[in-house]
């Protein structure tokens, strides 16, 4: 039998249904379940995202079995519509519609008003007695299909830039202003015919073809470039953003036009069941009377709300859909309600309005800002509508990261006067430089600034430019405009339909009243307010949202990985256990001589390094211990009784030798040597490669003083806390291991100072872990006998890729983004863990150890461990935790709850 390429929905009843996703596209596949629950939907056929791919394997040819199947399902059409593609009295016209598996927002083509030509023009005049909306339509097809069709898709490169489209759109604005009008619905039957005749000129001049007059030749067309759509330059810059994979392919869906422009009983307009920035359960969204589809997302009218309760500032003036067609509203209000409870979760809408007639064009689980994710989720608990495994799936654990994001310091907010406002689209505040396109943004950016991009209106084109910035400003478009989605789904501050501002492009200003601003110039944006500030605000945590610690403790229900996090001093400790960290799985030893009140230990240890006899080096070794004892003891104290891995020095000691002559004075004063005695001390500790040097376990192998020193303080310590009633449990970790006799070696230490320790203190039992970090690919090839003498593991990934790949982490930037580019690498290594490669070395390492030791405690603590798709990775591989930066561990809870949640379903 033939591959069945091609899927049928019409009123009541469709081939196709919510979960074929994969096969009819996001767009398809719904399309298809609203005509199952009965819902006005406009007739016509999904063209499979199989048929797309295929259609690319074969050399941009149709496979041969689609083209009956399209003709029969658009014979079906017309039956269901009562109306014939091609016909001269009573002509069907139809839409080739984009749609993958995943929505893209704008990213693809879709071509409007397919079937008009000279044949069906004057019956379709007949037919609706409105001659001006039927040229209206024919000026739209030409645009769009020349643009779409036939320069686009046939890859001809815009001339000096500039597209079809906007040569076409520029011939339009010269008329209108010749005729002194200010809106395209200002333009006349005659004007509009003029246009159309006068737009098929220029294009046969400028792309070298005919615009196609046979209805069949336009459909044909429209469905290759929808198709071909999927390797635009924006679909794949998107697909690389957020990890789409390019094999997918697009579906086709075509479908009868129903028209929103036929006059001002028509209207068209996009909706969210729920608000998308706020989470708010209200019904919200927007409209234009008298408009095609295209019209409200391409932001170049600003649109009018749909309800009361939801105007704002901005769109107070307008007449909302709810006054203006109430029995319209009301039927609309019902399907929504009737769509959030089928899908259980918040859709995002589009619907026409013809000649009084209600029509939806789709639905889709909307894109939302953290925040909205967060209170809609709570919210659909409450309702019941989702059960709490639910909650835990809704938030992308990137999210998280959006929620635990600045906002404006509301005291810093009080004292400031707005210098312009806009809609609110993406919530939060964000501070930067303005620039006034897309490329600038991308490269202040590389250069290390915060920008805010600044444009007329939002453009699709601009992404790389809008995922550069931190916040972005629109003078034009509304709420639902093709930026503003992209910007929500990123989390990120947005505000557009700041209407009262004038943008020089030429001269890079921003002028607002008699304000001028130039590129460079700070503003700070309110993106839940849509208010603009000159100069930069305070910003503050948003986690105080009570919401996020319900939610936490939701996500912890279904969790079963422990997360630490990695800190060094009590504070971080302090802040990591209110981010719900279960210990710390990375204390580094070495903080304390960096930074603020380091110059004291900093000294001693300078000493240490610089002694020649082990006499001169015990004596500045004591004179450490206190320093360093203090130093475990506060941070072990601050987690309460909960885990602290402590790994030993691990830096190669030139690191901390004193390079002014200051400070080597110092210190020669100290040891009773000469300046020159100093200096020549310290040029003997150069190494040529000291990433790879003298450093780790190695300097505990050859100066055991050192690491006797250090065990001591953390041992002390924790009997100290001991004496003092305070539960504590340090885990000694031995870093840059790379053969079990090292542990070996470092283990009789351990035991030794454990044993004077218990004398010193009158106690007989000290309770401590001793294990290693597997960070040297060789000690994870041997982890079987590794974990003879270790307790636990803690899998340093950051060194372990570094010793993997052999790129150095310090250095990768001079070639990865040509590594990305040319997609030799996926991801950076150094993000998201290898699992082809790094991974293998992890999952050996583990499944040795536990060999030898079944109860082998193993962990991560490497910058992973707040990577959600490592995070999952790692449970996958049954990993007791994983530790990460205190402001990642709700980011890794949520995404090890997921993990479970996953695996489960698996
Ligand atoms: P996108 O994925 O960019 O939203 P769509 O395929 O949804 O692209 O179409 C763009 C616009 O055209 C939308 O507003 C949509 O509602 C409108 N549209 C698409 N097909 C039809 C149709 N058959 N009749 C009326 N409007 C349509
Ligand atoms: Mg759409
Ligand atoms: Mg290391």
């Amino acid at each position: 039998m033939a591959k069945k390429y091609v899927y049928f929905y019409g009123p009541g009843k469709a081939d196709g249904k919510a979960d074929m996703k994969n096969l009819l596209g996001g767009k398809g596949a719904n399309l298809a379940e609203m005509c199952n629950l009965g819902l006005p939907v406009p007739a016509g056929f999904t063209i499979t995202t199989d048929c797309c791919t295929d259609y690319f394997a074969n050399g941009m040819k149709f496979p041969a079995e689609m083209e009956e199947q399209v003709l029969k399902s658009l014979a079906e059409t017309e039956k269901a519509m009562g109306m014939k593609f091609g016909d001269s009295k009573n002509p069907l016209l139809i839409s080739c519609r984009s749609g993958a598996r995943m929505s893209m927002p704008g990213m693809m083509e879709t071509v409007l008003n397919i079937g008009l030509c000279s044949e069906t023009i004057p019956g379709l005049v007949e037919k609706t007695k409105n001659e001006r909306f039927v040229y209206d339509s024919y000026r739209r097809l030409i645009m769009m299909y020349s643009d779409v069709v036939m320069e686009k898709a046939e890859g001809i490169e815009a001339k000096g830039g500039v597209s079809i489209r906007l040569q076409l759109e520029e011939i339009m604005e010269e008329l209108k202003k010749e005729k002194g009008y200010k809106l395209d619905t200002d333009l006349t039957v005659d004007d509009l015919k003029s246009l159309c005749d006068t737009f098929k000129k220029h294009i046969k001049s400028a792309l070298g073809s005919e615009f196609p007059d046979k209805p069949m030749d336009q459909l044909w067309g429209g469905i290759g470039a929808v198709f071909k759509s999927w390797n635009g330059k924006r679909a794949i810059s998107y697909r690389n953003i957020e990890g789409i994979p390019h094999e997918w392919g697009t579906a086709t869906n075509v479908q009868a036009m129903v028209f929103g422009n036929m006059g001002d009983s028509s209207a068209t307009g996009v909706a969210f069941t729920r608000n998308p920035a706020t989470g708010e359960n209200k019904f919200f969204g927007e409209y234009l009377v008298n408009a095609q589809g295209e019209d409200v997302v391409a932001g170049t009218r600003t649109p009018a709300p749909i309800n009361e309760s939801t105007k704002g500032e901005q769109n107070a003036h307008l007449t909302s859909l709810e006054v203006g067609m109430p029995e319209l509203y009301k039927e609309l209000d019902g399907i929504q309600k009737k769509l959030e409870k089928h899908y259980r979760d918040m859709q995002d809408l589009e619907f026409t309005i013809q000649e009084g007639k209600l029509w939806m064009l789709q639905t889709r689980v909307g894109k939302r800002t953290g925040t909205a994710a967060l209170n809609m989720a709570m919210d659909m608990l409450d309702e019941k509508l989702i059960q709490e495994e639910d909650v835990v799936m809704r938030l992308k654990p990137a999210q998280l990261d959006e929620l635990l994001h600045p906002i404006i310091d509301p005291k810093s907010e009080k004292g400031a006067e707005a210098i312009l406002k806009g809609l609110p689209a993406g919530p939060g505040g964000a501070a930067g430089k303005i620039v006034f396109t897309a490329e600038d943004a991308v490269e202040w950016v590389n250069k290390g600034e915060q920008v805010i991009l600044v444009r007329e209106e939002t453009n699709p084109e601009d992404i790389e430019g809008m995922r550069a910035a931190i916040g972005i400003l629109t003078a034009r478009g509304g709420m639902t405009s093709h930026a503003a989605l992209v910007a929500r789904g990123w989390g990120k501050c947005c505000i557009v339909g700041a209407s009262d501002c004038e943008i020089n492009l030429k001269e890079k200003t921003l002028k607002i009243n008699d304000k001028t601003l130039k590129e460079g110039d700070v503003v700070t944006l309110n993106g839940t307010k849509g208010y603009v500030y000159s100069g930069a605000l305070d910003m503050i945590d948003a986690t105080e949202n009570p919401r996020f610690q319900t939610f936490m403790n939701i996500v912890d229900k279904f969790r079963k990985m422990g997360v630490r996090a990695n800190a060094d001093t009590p504070e971080d400790a302090t802040i990591a256990q209110s981010f719900g960290a279960e210990g710390i799985g990375l204390m580094r030893t070495e903080h304390m001589f960096y930074g603020e009140g380091s110059d004291e230990p900093l000294f001693y240890l300078r000493k240490m390094i610089l002694s020649n006899t082990l006499e001169e080096r015990k004596s500045a070794l004591d004179q450490l211990l206190p320093y360093v004892k203090k130093d475990m003891k506060a941070t072990i104290e601050a987690m309460k009784g909960m885990p602290v891995t402590i790994r030993l020095l691990d830096p190669p000691l030139h690191e901390f030798v004193p390079q002014s002559e200051a400070k080597q004075k110092e210190v020669a004063d100290a040891l009773g040597i000469s300046l020159e005695d100093v200096k020549k001390r310290g040029d003997s500790l150069h190494e040529v490669n000291p990433m790879m040097g003298h450093r780790g376990v190695r300097l505990g192998v050859t100066y055991p003083e050192v690491t006797e020193m250090q065990i001591r303080a953390i041992l002390e310590a924790a009997a100290e806390l001991n004496k003092e009633n305070k539960k504590c449990l340090p885990e000694i970790m031995v870093p840059v291991t790379c053969d079990e006799k090292e542990l070996k070696d470092q283990k009789a230490l351990v035991e030794k100072i454990a044993e004077e320790v218990k004398e010193k203190f009158k106690i007989d039992k000290l309770e401590y872990l001793y294990g290693t970090m597997i960070e040297i690919p060789r000690a994870a090839l041997l982890a079987d006998r590794m974990a003879e003498d270790a307790q636990f593991f803690s899998f340093g990934t950051n060194d372990l890729t570094q010793m993997s790949f052999g790129f150095s982490r310090d250095d990768i930037g001079g070639f990865l983004s040509e590594y990305l580019d040319r997609k030799i690498l996926k991801d950076d290594p150094f993000q998201s863990i290898d699992q082809d490669g790094v991974g293998q070395l992890v999952e050996y390492g583990v499944e040795r150890g536990r060999k030898t030791k079944p109860e082998l405690k193993i962990g991560v603590c490497g910058e992973h461990g707040g990577d959600p798709d490592s995070v999952e990775f790692f449970h996958g591989l049954g990993l007791n935790y994983v530790s990460c930066s205190p402001y990642r561990v709700p980011i890794a809870r949520l995404a090890a709850a997921q993990a479970e949640i996953k695996a489960k379903k698996a």
